[in-house]
């Protein structure tokens, strides 16, 4: 467990943005986690200080080698004033496992949850209530050992800092354009697209990019292999639904397992909604769209919930899903995520947190 967490409070707390100015990761709240880790020392020095830059050596093996890991979960206050966290666990030990595909040193689960609430009870007034708004939670991990040699670095720093957030698209609960993708590639099984590691994001840039050019704000890969198989967006699962069974690619090695993902599956289950987690090809979703049987298509995350998907771009066949519009699942998959999250409806599954049994 943490013990002999210093708090240093802030003297000068910034102006908090309107609720309509959030927009996603713009704006950060007043204070920090900071935890350092040497080889010698193991995890130690937790430490929540004022919102701050960090100073590092410029030969610091995260810039160089991008041994780096970052997680992202979010926070909710309720209408009877409690603070929530949505499956915190989870994140790190997901965290953990990104952690050890980059040889960097495990976390100890219970020291990340306790400094998650005691961050979240500093910087509590930060949590936004308006509907589709919440604390948005980064941690991550950097490499800081000042040596150029190629190895899994002798010190690290593990920080969470906390950004109020609205909704993560513009286009907000409503359907996006996706462009699939056909040239780059994100991730093959045995890399790290396992993992939550900057450089899967750094590759996918360009891929992004382009796709914006083309209207399309966001990018579907496709597997590395024979560039069929769907893998996921950005930073979405995917998720099809088609005669009424509802399709997402199986956890192969090369994608991530998202939190959200899991969570609708067991959502999906415990409505007797069929769920087929399977490779599933391009072609033949285009298929199905043909027959008239895909139903329904959307994303899922942490930052957005659920976006439903309204188009796809592959190759320039464009196909158009459920007329562009959001699904009745979509919607419902959305409205029942985010009760329970914002603690409006029963959470048969236990899944929030509660984090503001600590005061500060
Ligand atoms: C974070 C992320 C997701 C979504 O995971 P959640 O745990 O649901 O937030 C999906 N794909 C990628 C590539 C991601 O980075």
């Amino acid at each position: 467990m943490l013990q002999l967490l210093e708090i240093e409070l802030t003297k000068n707390k910034k102006q908090q943005p309107a609720a309509d100015q959030l927009g996603f990761g713009n704006h950060f709240t007043d204070h920090m986690f900071i935890m350092d880790y040497s080889t010698d020392n193991g995890w130690h020095k937790p430490r929540i200080i004022p919102y701050q830059p960090i100073v590092l050596d410029p030969a610091a093996k995260v810039f160089h080698y991008g041994q780096t890991i970052f997680e992202g979960l979010k926070a909710y206050k309720t209408d009877d004033g409690r603070v929530l966290l949505f499956r915190p666990q989870k994140n790190i030990q997901r965290m953990n496992r990104s952690n050890e595909r980059l040889s960097v040193p495990e976390l100890d689960i219970d020291t990340v949850i306790e400094a998650l609430k005691q961050l979240i009870a500093v910087d509590k007034d930060w949590i936004p209530t308006a509907p589709s708004t919440s604390l948005y939670i980064r941690p991550f991990i950097i490499a800081t050992q000042a040596q150029l040699g190629v190895a899994p670095s002798t010190h690290y720093q593990f920080i969470i800092i906390m950004s109020p957030v609205g909704a993560y698209y513009t286009e907000g609960v409503n359907p996006v354009k996706i462009f699939v993708e056909s040239d780059y590639v994100r991730s093959v099984k045995g890399g790290v697209g396992e993992a939550k590691t900057a450089g899967n994001y750094a590759a996918g840039l360009k891929a992004q990019e382009l796709a914006k050019e083309k209207g399309y704000s966001q990018v579907l890969w496709l597997d590395g292999v024979h560039r069929k198989y769907i893998e996921e967006v950005g930073s979405m699962n995917v998720f099809f639904k088609i005669n009424g069974v509802v399709h997402t690619p199986a956890l192969n090695g090369s994608i991530l397992d998202g939190v959200t993902r899991n969570s609708i599956i067991q959502l999906l289950q415990h409505w007797n909604v069929q769920v087929a987690q399977r490779p599933i090809t391009i072609e033949e979703l285009y298929e199905a769209s043909r027959k008239g049987e895909l139903e329904e298509a959307f994303g899922t995350g942490t930052a957005a919930v659920i976006s439903p998907i309204g188009e796809l771009n592959w190759k320039d066949d464009v196909l158009v899903i459920n007329k562009g519009l959001t699904g009745e699942l979509s919607k419902k998959l959305y409205d029942t995520l985010t009760g329970i999250q914002m603690g409006k409806l029963a959470d048969p599954f236990g899944w929030m947190v509660e984090a503001s049994a600590v005061n500060v």
